[in-house]
């Protein structure tokens, strides 16, 4: 099934993100986990492509394993370090393999040396130019409530974000916030600008000081005085500190769907345990 009609239904949906293996180790935990999550039946589930193309192989197979549960998936694909044979090589897997929605994604710069190097894509709207020449394919893109942090001003991030949803984006999915109002002040300022298509909001439970400590405060996001007090009680009590956190992201999810949005995207990181949580608990709302 297309993302974009899933995310477009009067229905409310609930999705959830997994990473896939670095190494041929870790797969059977890895997929055990996407087992987990996809018993759960949720509306699809994404899977992300480790910077500089690292995972691609497991990528692919880890989406394919999603839909062999009958759970519609989300590829992730990244370009700045491919070059257009790489990333034609990549659409004939997905294709073959049956998976039909791509996150298009420039990607993070790893080695600014390769990707010189690699001149073929700059932008994520190159890649999805690809994307649609190929055919097929409902594609998303990644969008950024708090700005990307290479933009320039925040016009420019929504301007350079208009001109991607123009090359072919079928629906965006958020950055993870943690203010709510940023996010709707971000909704109300893209249909301003003109861009149309739905937006999923991405919601991250942390469930650990060091997450906090290593994703959030790396990649800047505000955090609101409700959730700082849920750091400043609780930082040295890691279950009370995870339970808080859950029903934080529980309580974004109830507001986003209360003030109208159908879409929401859990950054669930492989922990089958949370998604649980947080599936369990909005039930009545997403079934
Ligand atoms: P773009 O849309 O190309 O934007 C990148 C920057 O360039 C922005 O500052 C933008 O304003 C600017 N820009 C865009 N177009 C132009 C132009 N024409 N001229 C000048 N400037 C321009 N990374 C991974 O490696 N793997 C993943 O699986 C992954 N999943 C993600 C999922 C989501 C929902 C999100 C939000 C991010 C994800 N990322 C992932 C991270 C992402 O790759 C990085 O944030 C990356 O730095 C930007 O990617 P993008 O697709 O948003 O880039």
């Amino acid at each position: 099934m297309r993302i974009v009609d899933i995310i477009k239904d009067s229905k409310p949906s609930l999705s959830f993100e997994v990473f896939p293996p670095k190494t041929t180790d870790k797969y059977d935990v890895i997929s055990n986990a996407v087992k987990e999550i996809a018993a759960l039946n949720p509306s699809y589930m994404s899977v992300t492509y480790g910077a500089g193309g690292g995972t691609s192989e497991y990528t692919s197979k880890i989406a394919q394993e999603v839909q062999s549960y009958g759970v519609t998936s989300l590829a992730h694909l990244s370009c700045i370090s491919s070059n257009k044979a790489q990333i034609e090589n990549e659409l004939n897997k997905l294709k073959a393999l049956g998976i039909n929605n791509i996150l298009a994604l420039r990607g993070d710069r790893v080695n600014s040396v390769a990707d010189e190097k690699t001149p073929d894509f700059k932008y994520a709207y190159e890649l999805i130019d690809a994307i649609k020449a190929k055919g097929g394919f409902c594609i998303g893109g990644a969008c950024y409530p708090e700005s990307h942090p290479e933009s320039a001003t925040v016009k420019s991030d929504l301007e350079y974000l208009k001109l991607k949803v123009e090359h072919g984006c079928d629906f965006l999915t958020t950055q993870m916030f943690f203010d709510n109002n940023i996010f709707y002040s971000f909704l109300e300022n893209t249909q301003n600008i003109g861009i149309n298509v739905p937006i999923v909001a991405g919601l991250m439970p942390i469930t650990a000081m060091s997450q906090l400590e290593r994703i959030v405060y790396l990649s800047g996001n505000a955090l609101p005085d409700k959730f700082l007090k849920i750091v400043d009680r609780f930082s040295n009590d890691p279950l009370s500190f995870r339970k808080a956190s859950i029903e934080y992201t529980i309580n974004q999810a109830i507001d986003i769907y209360s003030n109208g949005i159908n879409a929401v995207h859990i950054y669930s990181m492989n922990k089958s345990d949370v998604a649980k949580e947080i599936q369990n608990n909005l039930w009545d709302i997403i079934r």
